[in-house]
């Protein structure tokens, strides 16, 4: 499409953002892309597993949904911001394949949204995510989007990239890594620069694939996910303490019964939550279980 408007310029940005009376919201996390090779990658990784339908998150001036409506069929776009909604309308006229849908992620229903906008089809999601609410809507996306959700394929800082695909025995690993490899593969794609940004951000950025799992894919199987998701949370919450510890002290689970059940999986009773792997949790909530 040869004279569409140069979405990632930021002098277009200025321009458009003034002619609808808008201005980048801080509180929105409103740092819009200004390095178009950024949005195309986003795309193409997310295309890979080839779903007709991507939900994207927080459209704003539209340079990366411009991108998924080549790759995709269908492209949901939600954004809360009304005086971008207005703006999109301009930006993506050439779109016919996108519908923009005015609300907060965090209130919408994942799974009902899904079928409504794809008709009960295999779906993706794709965001420059706004980084107040980072792994709220992670969370989110992977405990709501059930068997149709395909990947998430997200910016977030660098330091919570870091976090998302940290191995075990490293102090980036935590309870958000165990736990989103409960639900499927997460990957680094790209290192982003703040200054692909406008307005620039702090810190730096990455964009993050998670792949999830389908159905029998999963070497990771606790009998309850409750008790591998409880077990996870009391054994990161004084990371300085020993598992034993920790655990004991945020839930009633006794020393003893929790030396016993490490000592039958064959691991040190002093060990630390950050040096067991997501397998040894999921083995460690199921001993616990007896
Ligand atoms: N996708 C655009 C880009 O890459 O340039 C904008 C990314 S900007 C970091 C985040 C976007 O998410 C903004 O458009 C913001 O208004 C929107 N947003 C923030 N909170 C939201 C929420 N709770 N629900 C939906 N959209 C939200």
């Amino acid at each position: 499409m040869e004279g569409e408007l140069k979405l990632c310029s930021p002098a277009v940005i200025r321009g458009l953002l003034d002619e609808f009376d808008a201005a980048p919201r801080k509180d929105f996390g409103q740092n819009f892309l200004i390095n178009e090779s950024v949005p195309k990658k986003i795309a193409e990784v997310a295309g890979e597993d080839a779903p007709e339908n991507v939900l994207e998150i927080g459209p704003g001036i539209g340079c990366l949904t411009r991108e998924l409506s080549r790759k995709f069929s269908r492209v949901a776009a939600v954004e809360i911001d009304k005086k971008l909604i207005l703006l999109l309308q301009k930006t993506l006229s050439g779109c016919g394949n996108v519908r923009v849908i005015e609300s907060d992620i965090m209130k919408l229903d994942i799974a009902r949204l899904s079928d409504e906008e794809f008709a009960g089809g295999d779906f993706c999601v794709c965001a420059n995510l706004p980084y107040y609410i980072t792994t709220p809507v992670i969370t989110k996306l992977l405990t709501e989007g059930g068997e149709r959700l395909k990947s998430v394929t997200v910016m977030v800082q660098s330091e919570v990239a870091d976090r998302l695909t940290a191995r075990a025995g490293t102090k980036d690993y935590g309870a958000i890594t165990a736990g989103v490899a409960y639900f499927g593969r997460a990957s680094r794609v790209m290192r982003v620069s703040a200054g692909s940004f406008y307005p620039a951000p702090k810190v730096d950025s990455a964009v993050v694939k998670i792949t999830l799992y389908g159905k029998n894919e999963s070497t990771l199987r606790p009998k309850s996910k409750e008790a591998y998701f409880e077990l996870l949370s009391s054994a990161f919450a004084n990371r300085r303490k020993t598992l034993v510890n920790s655990v004991s002290s945020n839930t009633g689970f006794e020393k003893a019964d929790l030396e016993g059940a490490l000592s039958r999986l064959g691991l040190d009773v002093r060990v630390r939550a950050e040096a067991l792997t997501p397998e040894d949790f999921a083995r460690l909530a199921d001993e616990l279980a007896g």
